[in-house]
């Protein structure tokens, strides 16, 4: 069931969930035009049948998805598809903002904790998607210093049930002391912990939705289907694209885009599956050498000529980041995360469509100084960006936040 698999976020043997099958018939009489909460409504009702959230499901659809998600043409064989116009400009917000209604609505009882670490991205999205809902509270943890001064703002902005832990230390620090909050038995009953990070089911299944409409769009503008180029890290963006293809929606490929990230683009090369130590790079959201949801893809294609045939793979250095993003193809202006995507695209023929997971003002000190020029800061970033900020700062250990906790 939907609502099990998304409040234990993992399997009882400790792997993730995907979904025991992908009805087919989910694009039939859909062209595209539909309002992308009813496309939602459709495709997902079946992963919900029987589920205690089946009748709300309307309702969440049309309050997560309550932001444009635009597919605009670049060229004759190019679109792009903007997924930042949330309320934080990345496309988490879509996940995140559908776990938040679904959890706030399938949970009775005492108050819930969503705990998440974050190393750039996730930790915004979710905490302006659970803030101020009752009964939940939500504790973000970041490393120290390692975010960029906007990310951060959005992390610590919240008050309210929003608190926001400043770890002196790394995103493997803080990723760890969530796992172990997960095995403590105090943390478990005291806080009833739930996990919003993408091994969440309750996060990919709507971000399947945005492909789904994207697809259809193109092929009834065009004529031809389109693959998708997905700026890739922890795989769950690409998951949900190849699981729109899997329902049978018009995609013809997928590539995934990565920074100096290599393990997938490796694995799609040797054939075996190795994960890397994490590299640092300017794509900071997609710096991660051993992705969770690996898992997934490999479940999804176990013989690796069947993912060769419909997936591939491109390896992005920083040097052609920066490059990409000062050239301003189509006299666009992309972020780092996005820029890997323009780049894995222009080798690549026939029709693709470039997923832009963030905006560049969001990432204004790289992509500012190499364009020349001010980005302009969408609305819902500014009236973040005004806030004053609350953040405790804590050294790396569970403990401590436990004390800072009850
Ligand atoms: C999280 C993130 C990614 C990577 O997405 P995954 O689902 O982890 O592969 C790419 N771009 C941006 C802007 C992100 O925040």
């Amino acid at each position: 069931m939907f609502s099990e698999a998304m409040e234990r976020s993992l399997a009882p043997d400790g792997g993730l969930y995907v979904p025991e099958k992908f009805p087919q018939g989910a694009a039939a009489g859909l062209n595209g035009s539909e309002a992308i909460a009813e496309i939602a409504e459709r495709v997902l009702k079946p992963f919900l049948a029987g589920d205690r959230l089946a009748a709300d499901l309307s309702e969440v659809c049309r309050r997560a998805l309550n932001f444009p998600i635009p597919l605009e043409q670049l060229d004759e064989q190019t679109a792009v598809l903007e997924l930042f116009h949330g309320p934080t400009a990345a496309f988490k917000d879509v996940g995140a903002r559908f776990l938040a209604e679904c959890v706030s609505r399938a949970v009775p009882g005492p108050s819930r904790t969503v705990l998440v670490a974050t190393s750039g991205d996730t930790g915004g999205a979710v905490a302006a998607a659970f803030h101020s809902r009752p009964g939940i509270e939500v504790v973000v943890l970041y490393p120290k210093g390692k975010v960029s001064e906007r990310q951060e703002k959005q992390l610590t902005c919240w008050g309210d049930n929003v608190r926001a832990f400043s770890v002196r230390g790394d995103f493997d620090d803080c990723q760890r002391m969530v796992k172990e909050a997960f095995s403590d038995p105090w943390w478990q009953e005291h806080k009833r912990l739930i996990s919003a990070n993408s091994i969440n089911i309750g996060r990919l299944l709507p971000q399947m939705i945005y492909y789904a409409q994207a697809s259809l769009s193109y092929l009834a503008k065009t004529g031809r289907p389109a693959g998708f180029v997905v700026p890739s890290g922890n795989l769950g963006n690409s998951v949900a694209a190849l699981w729109a293809r899997k329902l049978g929606f018009p995609i013809s490929g997928v590539m995934l885009a990565a920074n100096a990230n290599r393990a997938v683009t490796e694995y799609l090369r040797s054939g075996s599956w190795k994960p890397f130590p994490t590299v640092a790079t300017l794509a900071n959201a997609m710096d991660v050498g051993n992705p969770s949801n690996m898992e997934r893809v490999l479940n999804l294609y176990p013989a690796i000529e069947d993912l060769r045939r419909e997936v591939r793979a491109f390896s992005v250095s920083d040097a052609e980041i920066r490059e990409t993003i000062a050239a301003r193809r189509w006299g666009r202006v992309f972020c780092p995360h996005t820029a890997t995507a323009v780049r894995a695209r222009e080798g690549l023929p026939g029709d693709w469509i470039v997923v832009a997971t963030a905006h560049p003002a969001k990432f204004e000190t790289i992509v500012e100084p190499l364009v020349g020029a001010k980005v302009e800061v969408p609305p819902a970033l500014q009236a973040i960006l005004s806030k004053p900020s609350h953040a405790v700062e804590i050294g790396a250990g569970l403990a401590e936040l436990q004390g800072k906790i009850k």
